[in-house]
């Protein structure tokens, strides 16, 4: 039976919590499931070798790219190809191999006998399908919660899934060039640590504030990285209504897989549309720079199969959050990296032709839509060149009060909460919103303040960064701490990289964030208080809108 609570849409029933039959809600097999705890459990073995040949002066930089990409592969919505989880719990057990003789080797140079390993460093993945599946429920996450309990299940599922989010995002990094030796070793030791079975809670809620601080590092990487690669971020007017002509759709976040895609199709006669967390693209100068990106058409992942059906062409998912294609644009919708669909076509080469071919087969579209535009581009870089606005706003009483809403968007109507208080918010108020859970509003109209919008989109959910150094710099020009701003944060939260960003807020301290629409099935009763007392955070549940934005205009500038 599978096991599976790594989401927010995980089951929750009188009968307990977790995906524990086929399909998940998402949609995963009980053999997908299966197959990628088997992988994550070698993931932690190849870090408990990695970290100890890193000890020995041996950094091997192509094992911690396998481990980020193999986590990335597990995450939510990203890739549900059985047959991918067995090549790639083949490959993991032969870098296993390799990081472990790079080990040995270098402490017998240096004259130490190496450590004999235990747990996943001696697993022994099985040879075919069948056999695979009956290791799998000894390396589920829940495997020995009849001794442990679900207290210590939920604590080590908090770092591993906050590691997923993690890896996701260092990943995006790395594929533009962007790697950090702290950040692997750091990444490195957390999984060693998970592999070492712990099991006293207050040390592993310690340890998963450490996820959230290599969060913090792993996203401002992903910063630098968009940044030097594209262009800060610039104010931008997109167009999200169509325009005659061939046409490709490009989801998911990754900016490099987009550039490539605006490369070979230059001159083509193709327009290239964003979807989902692609959006922000639009506002990188080097990637608007190309005549023939044409704006973002559609929202959040959960509307797909409605708006893939719709769109006259190709469709590729860059990296999450894809569900089950629709028969209608199956034959149309294209797989890159960590992505997978049983029978959906899967470029890993980087040749981008067939898609190119599918764009001129298929008719595009056939007239001009009636033109809409919305503003985006509001990374740090634009913000803070207005700070000095921002901040007179706020001392001359213009601005009242900052709302964060942003994160993952989901299928659960609770959700309508973060629309109600985007637009409850008050004519004073900003929001500040990031992730495919703006979709909810960011077509509202919300005016200005003073020529400051008072809707400003951030960007994808990794620039969660960037509202972490708005907020700083805020704190510093009022002279006071984060928590003594009058802003609130109201985090949606579906996926893994939502824990990771979740643990990094809870890393630096920032109270009251209310998250939602429900708690992590895996935060128990005993965490969630022991996170609150603890580490004296304040964390909520949202509750009803209306009464939670009077509680947070309650505290104003
Ligand atoms: S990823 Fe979420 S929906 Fe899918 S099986 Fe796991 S908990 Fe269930
Ligand atoms: S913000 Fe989260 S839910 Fe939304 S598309 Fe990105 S990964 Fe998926």
């Amino acid at each position: 039976m599978m096991f599976c609570y790594q989401c927010e849409q995980t089951t929750r029933s009188p009968a307990g919590i977790g995906c524990t039959s086929e399909p998940g809600t998402c949609g995963k097999d009980e053999a997908t499931a299966g197959l990628q705890d088997i992988l994550t459990h070698l993931m932690k073995g190849i870090a408990q070798y990695a970290r100890r040949a890193r000890a020995m002066g041996v950094a091997d930089r192509h094992t911690d790219d396998f481990i980020f990409y193999g986590l990335f592969t597990t995450l939510t919505n990203v890739n549900f190809t059985a047959t991918r989880f067995v090549h790639l719990i083949q490959e993991a057990s032969k870098r296993r191999e390799r990081i472990k003789l790079l080990y040995e080797e270098a402490a017998r140079e240096q004259g130490k006998t190496p450590e004999i390993l235990s747990g996943p460093a001696l697993f022994q993945p099985a040879d075919s399908l069948e056999q695979l599946l009956r290791q799998a429920p000894s390396v589920a996450i829940n495997a020995d919660v009849e001794h442990l309990g679900s207290d210590v299940i939920g604590a080590r599922a908090l770092i591993l899934y906050g590691m997923k989010g993690v890896a996701a995002y260092a990943q995006h990094a790395r594929v533009l060039g962007y790697q950090s030796d702290e950040v692997d070793a750091q990444a490195e030791e957390i999984l060693d640590y998970l592999a070492s079975n712990p099991t006293d809670l207050d040390e592993m809620l310690e340890e998963s504030l450490e996820v959230g601080r290599l969060n913090l590092k792993v996203m401002e990487l992903l910063d630098v990285a968009n940044t030097d690669s594209f262009g800060a971020q610039e104010i931008t007017s997109v167009r999200i209504s169509p325009i005659q002509g061939k046409a490709i759709l490009v989801s998911g976040h990754d900016l490099h897989d987009l550039k490539q895609i605006l490369e070979q199709t230059k001159d083509q006669g193709i327009n290239v549309y964003t979807h989902g967390e692609m959006l922000p693209a639009n506002a990188y100068p080097l990637l608007k720079a190309y005549p023939h990106l044409a704006g973002n058409l559609g929202g959040a992942w959960q509307d797909q199969q409605r708006e893939f059906a719709d769109f006259p062409g190709p469709i590729v998912m860059t990296s999450n959050c894809i569900i089950e294609p629709g028969r209608s644009y199956k034959n149309r919708i294209f797989t890159l990296g960590p992505v997978g669909w049983p029978g959906v076509r899967h470029i890993d080469n980087g040749d981008f032709t067939p898609v190119i071919q599918a764009a001129k087969a298929l008719p595009g579209f056939t007239a001009d839509a009636k033109e809409q535009r919305i503003t985006i581009g509001f990374g740090h870089h634009t913000l803070l060149g207005v700070a000095d606005k921002i901040v007179d706003a706020v001392k001359h009483g213009d601005i009242r009060h900052f709302f964060l809403v942003g994160g993952c968007d989901g299928v659960s109507p609770a959700r309508n909460y973060f629309t109600e208080v985007a637009d409850n918010a008050p004519a004073d108020s900003v929001v500040m919103t990031l992730g495919c859970g703006k979709y909810r509003f960011n077509k509202h109209e919300f005016g200005d303040i003073g020529g400051i919008p008072r809707l400003l989109d951030i960007g994808q959910c990794n620039d969660a960064h960037s509202a972490i150094r708005v907020a700083g710099a805020l704190a510093e020009a009022f002279n006071c701490g984060v928590n003594d701003l009058p802003l609130s944060i109201m985090l949606s939260w579906f996926e893994q990289k939502a824990t990771a960003i979740h643990l990094s807020l809870l890393a630096l301290g920032i109270k009251g964030i209310k998250l939602g629409p429900t708690l992590p099935a895996y935060l128990t009763p005993t965490l969630v208080q022991k996170l609150q007392s603890r580490f004296d955070l304040d964390l909520d549940l949202i509750g009803e809108a209306q009464a939670d934005l009077q509680t947070a205009l309650a505290h104003t500038a």
